[in-house]
């Protein structure tokens, strides 16, 4: 029923034109992707050696992630470990969950996942390529308010049969009553491009498996989504394809709805000791990155409802001028004729950096910005009854 209601919305969304434009302050967030963020951890991860069940190269990747996401701002208490053994071996594998929860939908779960183990090799582009994504993607929201919780999820045991997804399926979504309540699983594999090729598109992987299908309708429209947010936020054309082969399809069986990326250009290094960055293209992954933060921005909702409506809804011609504004912000009032306003600006972490009243208001105020630093901000003008918000930028 719930699932029935969802496509309802979305479909209501579509029909409108409302469901998916460029949103500047998502663009904002992706501009900050870092290529050299991408290239170092690449290295780093490669460094860290052959990261197959029972090494020290595995834990020693394990480490090297947590430390990264503290590095980030996330705390102890946000980071789990998943722990299991498979297939009569002692050697015990751990899943790395790190969890960052939502505002209004905080036991609804945006999974974005890939793996970390390898085998044959250090696995660069299999998959330390997908794992230098979501390191980006973590680095890049964890200050930004999300509707829906979203968990990072870096599994081990894929090379040797899903063993970590399933486990964490098995253990972890299932392991409650009611189980985990999942909106989306959002996979990133290979996608590391092919060095000397022109790596310009992404593939997008639908479910379109029979066991169980009443979940491919609505991985179907994630995955246009998904598309869209390529294309909106990224350099690269997005391809359609099907699911197969890689972590997300242990939540598949389990009647989740699934989405993910992998690269269009194929590596032959995979599985082997030639899987190196010498043979990636490391600007290609950085931007599968923005594409996938982009992504994530839309999935797990990071502007509130309020907001989009008043910015495009509620405008009363009011603006704001000049963006970038430097030491003054002029304010045309448009329609808006009540006298008595006040002016917020809020940053983006929800605090607010400056208040003014305005009484008998002219149709243009100029208010001083003396002292405020540059960056991103909220421009709220509120009346008794109304309210404006906008984003702006100060120099
Ligand atoms: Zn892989």
């Amino acid at each position: 029923m719930k699932n029935l209601l969802f496509s309802f919305l979305l479909l209501w969304a579509t029909n409108l034109g409302l469901a998916q434009e460029f949103i500047p302050y998502y663009g904002d967030i992706v501009a900050q992707c870092s290529q050299s963020n991408i290239t170092t951890n690449l290295t780093e991860y490669q460094s860290l050696g052959v990261k197959k069940r029972g090494t020290q190269a595995l834990q020693n990747t394990l480490d090297w992630l947590k430390n990264k996401y503290l590095s980030y701002g996330y705390t102890a208490s946000q980071l789990q470990e998943d722990s299991y053994t498979y297939s009569g071996s002692t050697a015990v594998c751990k899943n790395l969950i790190v969890t960052k929860t939502g505002t209004l939908y905080p036991n609804t779960y945006v999974i974005v996942c890939g793996h970390y183990d390898s085998t044959g090799g250090t696995g660069t582009n299999d998959n330390g390529s997908g794992l230098v994504s979501i390191l980006e993607i973590a680095r890049l929201l964890q200050n930004i308010p999300t509707e829906y919780s979203i968990k990072f999820i870096n599994f081990s045991g894929e090379e040797d049969g899903l063993k970590g997804s399933q486990h964490f399926v098995s253990a972890v979504v299932n392991g409650t009553t009611p189980k985990m309540d999942i909106r989306l699983v959002f996979n990133l594999d290979e996608v590391g491009g092919v060095a000397g090729l022109t790596n310009d598109s992404i593939t997008c992987e639908r479910d379109t498996t029979n066991s169980p299908s009443t979940n491919n309708a609505l991985s179907s429209t994630m995955t246009n989504e998904l598309m869209n947010c390529v294309s909106l936020y990224s350099p690269l054309n997005p391809v359609l394809s099907y699911a197969y082969a890689s972590d997300y399809m242990s939540f598949q069986s389990n009647n989740e709805i699934i989405t993910g990326f992998f690269e269009t250009n194929e590596t032959t290094h995979k599985h082997t000791n030639t899987d190196l960055l010498i043979y990636m293209d490391p600007v290609y992954n950085y931007n599968v990155a923005k594409a996938a933060i982009g992504a994530t921005l839309h999935f797990s909702k990071a502007v509130t409802t309020a907001l989009e409506n008043e910015d495009f809804q509620n405008d009363f011609q009011v603006s704001f001028y000049p963006s970038p504004a430097k030491d003054t912000l002029n304010i045309n009032m448009g329609t808006l004729t009540d006298n008595a306003l006040s002016f917020r600006l809020v940053d983006l972490q929800g605090k607010e950096v400056l208040r003014k009243q305005i009484d008998n208001a002219h149709s243009i105020e100029t208010i001083s910005l003396q002292g405020l630093s540059g960056g991103v901000y909220l421009a709220v003008l509120q009346t008794k009854t109304k309210r404006v918000t906008k984003k702006i930028i100060l120099e």
